[in-house]
């Protein structure tokens, strides 16, 4: 779909500003706020971060976007609106995984975990990667 009309069906107004931003998102898939304000001003200087961030937050209020954390808690935001998992890995790529087999598993054997009234709402497992170091002495 084309990013005007992806924005205009999220009830939001497709503004050039929104259009550029969420180009950064289709650009990076997965991205810090750094990443996105970094992109917009290389073709907006003009923009400010305080209007990047806004958007940011509108297009998360609508489910346009969604964030994750890495493990030292830092923010990403993930342009992908399905439920899926991520590979972190040492490199700081972030990689989708979706298996909606281990998704529906996790969600039957956690849905007596959790209180009365209470649903899932979301699962998302993130997963880090590391290099092997156990390398065989030659
Ligand atoms: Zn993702």
């Amino acid at each position: 779909m084309e990013i005007r009309n992806k924005i205009k069906a999220s009830g939001l107004k497709a503004t050039p500003q929104r259009r550029l931003v969420y180009q950064a998102m289709q650009k990076f898939g997965h991205a810090s706020i750094d990443e996105v304000v970094a992109f917009v001003q290389s073709v907006t200087p003009d923009m400010h971060i305080s209007t990047i961030y806004r958007i940011m937050e509108s297009f998360c209020e609508v489910g346009l976007l969604s964030r994750i954390y890495n493990s030292e808690g830092k923010t990403y935001f993930d342009i992908t609106p399905t439920e899926h998992h991520h590979f972190f890995t040492e490199t700081g790529e972030i990689v989708d995984f979706e298996d909606r087999e281990l998704t529906a598993l996790i969600r039957e054997k956690c849905k007596n975990k959790i209180g009365d009234g209470q649903t899932i709402k979301k699962v998302s497992i993130q997963i880090m990667v590391a290099e092997k170091t156990d390398l065989p002495v030659i």
